[in-house]
């Protein structure tokens, strides 16, 4: 190729949902291979990337994560400005988490371009034994809204590759 770019495809992934479902952790899990030990899980920058390959294409992500604003409830529109994908989040082992999905969605709507790529995704599930939101019920909700699902484990390192490759399998079909 003639591009000066290292890559072929640019994509910006952003994370949401409540806090302490593991988004932090799955950021980290995902770009460097770690599963930080006790609360202290907050990257402290605005992103992190890393670049896969797919069928022989270099996919570059931007990884968006959002470093406790979630607490406040303070995320705005520029953080969902020129999102490809979102990853909106949930722990199986808090129903409250899941509840508050249709709030979420409702901020998607409202601050995310309508192309954007969602997909739920139920983390902890090396927690199956504090299971509150049964995988049909999480999956029925997401078909309902047009989400692709999946759940994963940032812990154990359960479908976390799968998730973000998923998506960008996703985003190179929509591109
Ligand atoms: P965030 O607020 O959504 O960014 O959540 P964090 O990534 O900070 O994680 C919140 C808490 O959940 C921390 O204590 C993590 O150790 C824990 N946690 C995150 N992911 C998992 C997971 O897959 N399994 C288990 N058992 N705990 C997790
Ligand atoms: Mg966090």
């Amino acid at each position: 190729s003639m591009s000066m770019e290292d890559y072929d495809y640019l994509f910006k992934i952003v994370l949401i949902g409540n806090a302490g479902v593991g988004k932090t952790c799955l950021v980290r899990r995902f770009t460097q291979g770690l599963f930080p030990p006790g609360q202290g899980a907050t990257i402290g920058v605005d992103f992190m990337i890393k670049t896969v390959e797919i069928k022989g294409e270099k996919v570059k992500l931007q990884i968006w994560d959002t470093a406790g604003q979630e607490r406040f409830r303070s995320i705005t529109q520029s953080y969902y400005r020129s999102a490809n994908a979102l990853i909106l989040t949930y722990d199986i082992t808090c129903e409250d988490s899941f509840r508050c999905l249709p709030e979420w969605l409702r901020e998607i709507e409202q601050y995310a371009n309508n192309q954007v790529v969602t997909i739920l995704v139920g983390n902890k599930i090396d927690l199956a034994e504090k299971r509150e939101v049964l995988r049909q019920r999480a999956e029925d909700f997401a078909e309902s809204q047009s989400m692709l699902y999946l759940e994963t484990s940032a812990k154990e390192s359960d479908n976390v590759e799968k998730l973000f490759l998923d998506l960008a399998c996703e985003l190179i079909r929509e591109a």
